[in-house]
């Protein structure tokens, strides 16, 4: 793998959020009007909230629409502190879990929508792929993010992986070649940080901060009752890899920052 210099984005100054070019086709296109829109998916009902809230709060501040996917309410093998209580049963974690996404997709601007595939093992049938495929001709995204396609202590991540890879392949088609299906414009594809980060083969190569939304990311956090602990662990995340950020331009205000990789390439007129 070659090494290059990680990519900072920050709202309003660079990248994604300001450019009035399409990095993926050159000058501002018809297409260009329409809002720029930003997809999220997840194993788990709270994967978007550790891993990218902060970065979805940027965007939806800076007007894009955002939807986020659980394919499952990480009801069994993902909501902790609710199996401490004696009684409880999966179709009460699944109704605590649904609520406290909608409320922290509601704390960053953005949709909330689950798929309820069930967990640990999350599988995905057909139909859930061409259900995402038909979300994303839908939403027709520029970005989309999700998890690495290797994690050696998760048995779910990995099929989310294959599941958004499928069906962003799916819904763009053999770009330029006219299909038998409608297909949108390729999104670029974001993977987001992952618990194992070395593990899981990371290798961030964008770095989002999201220092002025920060509040936004404690509050969607907050929601997640069913999995405290996570807490302090991803906003001290948030910390160090701000601290890496100062490394390629960032200054003393950037506070906060996740993570990513960026898995497609760029298409740019100049570097
Ligand atoms: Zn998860």
């Amino acid at each position: 793998m070659i090494a290059t210099a990680p990519i900072r984005f920050r709202a309003g100054v660079e990248g994604i959020l300001t450019s009035n070019q399409d990095p993926y086709h050159g000058a501002v296109t018809a297409s260009s009007t329409r809002p720029r829109s930003l997809l999220v998916v997840g194993a788990h009902a709270a994967d978007f909230v550790w891993r990218a809230a902060g970065t979805v709060a940027v965007h939806t501040a800076a007007g894009w629409r955002a939807i986020v996917v659980a394919l499952s309410y990480g009801e069994r093998g993902e909501s902790g502190d609710l199996w401490k209580q004696p009684g409880q049963t999966v179709e009460n974690v699944k109704r605590i879990r649904h609520q406290e996404c909608s409320r922290a997709a509601a704390a960053i601007g953005a949709e909330f929508v689950a798929f309820d595939l069930g967990d640990y093992p999350l599988e995905a049938p057909a139909e859930a792929v061409g259900r995402l495929v038909e979300l994303m001709r839908e939403l027709r995204p520029d970005v989309v993010i999700t998890h690495t396609p290797a994690d050696p202590f998760n048995p779910d991540h990995p099929v989310a992986f294959a599941v958004a890879d499928r069906a962003r392949k799916i819904a763009m088609g053999a770009a330029g070649v006219a299909s038998a299906f409608a297909t949108i414009p390729p999104p670029r594809m974001y993977l987001f940080e992952p618990h194992h980060p070395e593990q899981c083969g990371f290798w961030p190569n964008t770095f989002v901060d999201y220092t002025s939304v920060a509040e936004r990311k404690e509050e969607a956090m907050a929601a997640m009752a069913a999995q405290s602990y996570l807490r302090d662990h991803y906003r001290e995340r948030g910390l160090q890899r701000a601290v890496q950020a100062r490394y390629f331009g960032a200054g003393p205000e950037t506070r906060y920052v996740e993570a990513f990789e960026l898995t497609t390439p760029r298409l740019v007129d100049g570097l």
